[in-house]
């Protein structure tokens, strides 16, 4: 941990009321502030102690505290190194260990995630015995999506008009398995403004989830490797729909800083998240008319971390006939946050339903989110609510319908 960045921090408390768990429990270490004090007396020589590791665990990373401090604290720097501190230091409960082992041997790679559609579908049905033998367990089949059948992407998707840009496509592991149709409507709404779409089929994590778990080999490995496979695929940007991927992405250079070679390798690679691509590109496809009422939530990851939030509502209202809602205290994260939902389910929990409760008083028709872990964390909230099945969209499968005049009742079902 950075002492220089935790003196940043001159203890105002202005990034308290943004602080999903200090909202939560009102507890002072909870907060950011706390939690950096924390920081700073582990510095000082203060030993880790399991409550010290329970406050930084419960921390979501949503970083929401970022976009609310006016002295400018790197809480995001701070809490990656204090989480790689963490994995160094803290002797977790066997259970613990297990199921972070479980975690991290499934979710990175796509085709173990595939090999799981079917346990998955099983385990919904026993969500009351796995939550029994462990929350954690309970946790990710409650979370489980309905998956659709698989979609092969070809390596290329040429522009639909003259070509403007070349750029690349990072399918992700999660929204590649788990929401196929989003990687292929963002393909088809890219090609229908102009730009070739580069999908290199051998691409793997970027190591968004290791990055936020304080796994810095494993991330630094992730990284290396997303990295020499846009290269070799020669594209200007590499555009991602999903905000955790993107914001991890866009952190490479500093992921990367020991070694100076691969630090240049990363700064030299442009990622821009879907939204902020198509904002800056600008329009030039026909957008058809799509009469329904859309709530946008904002992706902690896309939002706080990437500071994108104009673009996709900016994209959203360009449409004919959609009408969108804002969803109160959207700056307050929904308790996916990347493996939060199953490493800390009850706090998730009651985010989730606090979450829930606010989309469902938006009164729109769907729910549009630009990433996985918020949709099925949403859609799960819903579920648990006893309000059925909520409507989930992608903003790439939104522009989708727009662009290719498809029927707006089609969009978010069947996602169960
Ligand atoms: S990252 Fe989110 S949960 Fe963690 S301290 Fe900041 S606001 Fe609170
Ligand atoms: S993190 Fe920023 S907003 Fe929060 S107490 Fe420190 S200086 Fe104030």
């Amino acid at each position: 941990m950075d002492p220089e960045l935790i003196r940043d921090c001159v203890h105002c408390g202005f990034c308290l009321p943004t602080c999903p768990t200090y909202v939560l429990w009102g507890e002072e270490m909870d907060s950011p502030r706390g939690r950096i004090h924390l920081m700073g007396q582990h510095v000082e020589g203060t030993p880790l102690t399991d409550a010290m590791a329970g406050h930084f665990d419960a921390c979501l990373g949503c970083m929401a505290c970022v976009t609310a401090c006016p002295s400018g604290v790197r809480y995001d720097r701070l809490i990656e190194q204090t989480r790689a501190v963490v994995e160094r230091e803290h002797v977790r409960r066997p259970d613990e260990r297990a199921i972070r082992a479980l975690v991290f041997a499934l979710f990175p790679y796509r085709r173990r995630l595939r090999a799981m559609r079917l346990p998955m579908r099983l385990g919904r049905r026993l969500r009351r015995f796995l939550e029994e033998v462990h929350p954690s367990l309970g946790a990710m089949a409650e979370l489980a999506p309905d998956v659709p059948r698989p979609v092969r992407l070809p390596p290329l998707v040429r522009a639909r008009r003259r070509r403007r840009a070349r750029v690349g496509l990072l399918t992700g592991c999660v929204q590649g398995e788990f929401f196929p149709q989003v990687n292929a409507a963002t393909a088809r709404v890219l090609a229908l403004e102009g730009c070739d779409v580069v999908i290199p089929p051998g691409q793997g994590c970027c190591g968004a989830l290791s990055l936020h778990s304080g796994r810095e080999a494993e991330a630094r490995r992730f990284a290396r490797r997303t990295i020499a496979t846009f290269e070799r695929a020669g594209v200007e940007t590499v555009v991602v729909n999903a905000a955790g991927c993107g914001s991890s992405m866009k952190d490479y250079a500093e992921v990367l800083a020991d070694d100076p070679a691969w630090a240049a390798r990363a700064r030299a690679l442009r990622t821009r998240d879907l939204a902020e691509f198509l904002a800056e590109l600008g329009p030039v496809a026909e957008r058809r008319p799509l009469p329904v009422t859309v709530a946008y939530h904002d992706a902690c990851h896309l939002a706080h971390a990437q500071g994108v939030r104009a673009q996709p509502r900016e994209l959203l209202r360009a449409i004919p006939g959609l009408e969108l809602r804002e969803i109160e205290e959207s700056a307050i994260c929904c308790g996916s946050a990347g493996t939060y939902n199953i490493f800390q389910p009850e706090a998730a929990r009651e985010l989730g339903d606090r979450k829930a409760e606010r989309v469902l008083a938006a009164g729109a028709d769907l729910l549009v989110s630009a990433n996985p872990g918020c949709t099925m964390q949403i859609a799960a909230s819903v579920r648990r609510a006893g309000k059925g099945e909520i409507r989930v969209a992608h903003t790439a499968e939104v522009l989708d319908a727009s662009l290719r005049g498809l029927d707006p009742g089609m969009l978010g079902r069947s996602r169960r």
